[in-house]
């Protein structure tokens, strides 16, 4: 039995062979401080009269599996199962193979980002999109910033600074991570006026509101909810006719804003950023990572005018999208000149328009794995289920999905398999429904990967 004045140093177990691999690996620093921390580890079990790792094998062993633990990064890839296609937890879009290229090429070199190759001049780095957004929407001028918050806050900012910004009580969104419409106007420093009721507003409403103070009237699309009965609102076309004897411009914040017409992918028809210009809206925002498929992004499209003293607001500057961003932003933007097929290269419109008898039929080839796999503890079967959009788009409307539901003695085993499946290399996540852990294939792609990964599963107990 070894005593605690038997433990090799930390200077002995550094010299010593076995830890070459460890310093090769993780450098002499790293090396010397995880050697201590698990010297320091057994010590403490020594003292406490617990099992302790003595060997220097399993010490170095310790400190391996220390330095691997902590080398491994948490933004992971992972496996997203949980049947909704655009989860902000889970990263939202997924971005396509064009965006990613065009994202290396300038991570890995220097990039005409603000220098006009034709002139040999200062550029501006909106030049990029500006274009394609124009083309896209019908807009006269568009501008990007970090994220659909940024634009509207940026928007908010720039015209109702110091003076009133009108929204209607059935559209003060709040669309969660403390993004609520009237700290944001407080933020921005805009004094909200709130004009009709929440299941109610009419045009006269709008203008009985307006004065000589007002900076913009905003009119929030609302994605994320829906008000049911006897209600009333009024249209952005309606509005912005109403808002044309007067000076004060509309903003329509339309949230996840699609540039093309998703009935045409068998989806549910959801008004689009082209529409909303023409129907006369001075400024729209959007996001990037919604619907439209991809990297974070917030869009600003309109009249030229209010583009331009967008642009002006010093605000801006701290709002930008870097390179890399905008390299991904471009591409994106890219595929929509072609519509057709979009489909097969956007994978966030390539998954929500994936038929169900597709996802079944992966889900009856993956069923006899995973009972393989989940021994007699588990009863595994195919389901029919429904996918959602995700991040707030059209949360009343599903889609029709299939997968494999999995079931176990209890909910012990239902937390050991979640909390496995959540531990592999590249994580699983579904969604627990019922008592049963419910994988929905809509967004599986590397059926063969998925195969391999779940073949390396071990779980606790079972
Ligand atoms: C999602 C959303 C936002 C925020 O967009 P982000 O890109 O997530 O910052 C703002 N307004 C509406 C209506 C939204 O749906």
């Amino acid at each position: 039995m070894r005593t605690l004045r038997d433990l090799p140093s930390v200077g002995s177990l550094l010299a010593a062979a076995e830890t070459s691999q460890l310093r090769e690996r993780f450098g002499r620093q790293a090396a010397t401080d995880a050697l201590r921390a698990v010297l320091n580890s057994v010590r403490q079990d020594m003292k406490s009269g617990r099992p302790a790792a003595r060997s220097e094998k399993d010490i170095v062993q310790n400190a391996f599996v220390l330095l691997e633990r902590r080398d491994q990064s948490t933004l992971r890839p992972l496996f997203n199962l949980t049947g909704i296609v655009l989860h902000t937890n889970l990263g939202r879009a997924v971005l396509s193979q064009a965006a990613i290229e065009a994202s290396i090429s300038v991570m890995r070199d220097a990039t005409a980002l603000e220098f006009d190759l034709d002139t040999g001049k200062r550029g501006e780095r909106d030049d990029h999109v500006r274009e394609l957004l124009c083309d896209l929407t019908g807009a006269e001028d568009g501008t990007v910033v970090n994220n659909n918050a940024a634009a509207v806050l940026l928007c908010l900012n720039t015209l109702a600074l110091d003076r009133e910004a009108i929204v209607s009580r059935g559209e003060l969104i709040e669309i969660g991570g403390a993004f609520r419409m009237p700290d944001i106007m407080v933020r921005a420093g805009a004094m909200l006026v709130e004009v009709g009721t929440t299941n109610r507003t009419h045009a006269t409403d709008y203008l009985a509101a307006i004065t000589d103070r007002t900076g913009v009237v905003l009119k929030v699309h609302t994605w994320n909810y829906r008000i049911q009965g006897f209600t009333a609102e009024v249209a952005g076309g309606e509005l912005a006719t109403v808002l044309a004897d007067t000076a004060v411009p509309l903003m329509h914040d339309l949230g996840s804003g699609t540039l093309v017409d998703l009935a045409r992918y068998g989806l549910n028809r959801e008004p689009t950023v082209r529409e909303a210009v023409a129907d006369g809206a001075g400024i729209v925002t959007f996001s990037g990572d919604k619907l439209l498929g991809g990297p974070q992004a917030g869009f600003i499209v309109g009249k030229e005018a209010l583009i331009a003293k967008i642009n002006r607001n010093p605000m801006k500057r701290a709002l930008r999208v870097d390179k890399i961003r905008l390299a991904a932003i471009e591409a994106t933007l890219k595929l929509y000149r072609d519509p057709d097929r979009l489909a097969e290269r956007l994978p966030t419109l390539r998954w929500l328009a994936r038929p169900p008898a597709d996802i079944k039929a992966q889900a009856e080839r993956l069923q006899p794995v995973l009972a393989r796999v989940l021994n007699a503890n588990y009863v595994v079967e195919t389901c029919d289920c429904d996918s959602q959009v995700g991040s707030g788009a059209l949360p009343l409307d599903v889609i029709p999905s299939a997968g494999l539901v999995i079931r176990g003695r209890d909910n012990t085993s239902l937390d050991q398999l979640t909390a496995a499946l959540r531990g592999l290399r590249v994580p699983v996540i579904g969604r627990v429904v019922d008592n049963g852990l419910l994988l929905d294939l809509r967004c599986l792609d590397d059926e063969s990967g998925f195969i391999f990964l779940v073949s390396t599963l071990d779980i606790e107990g079972a």
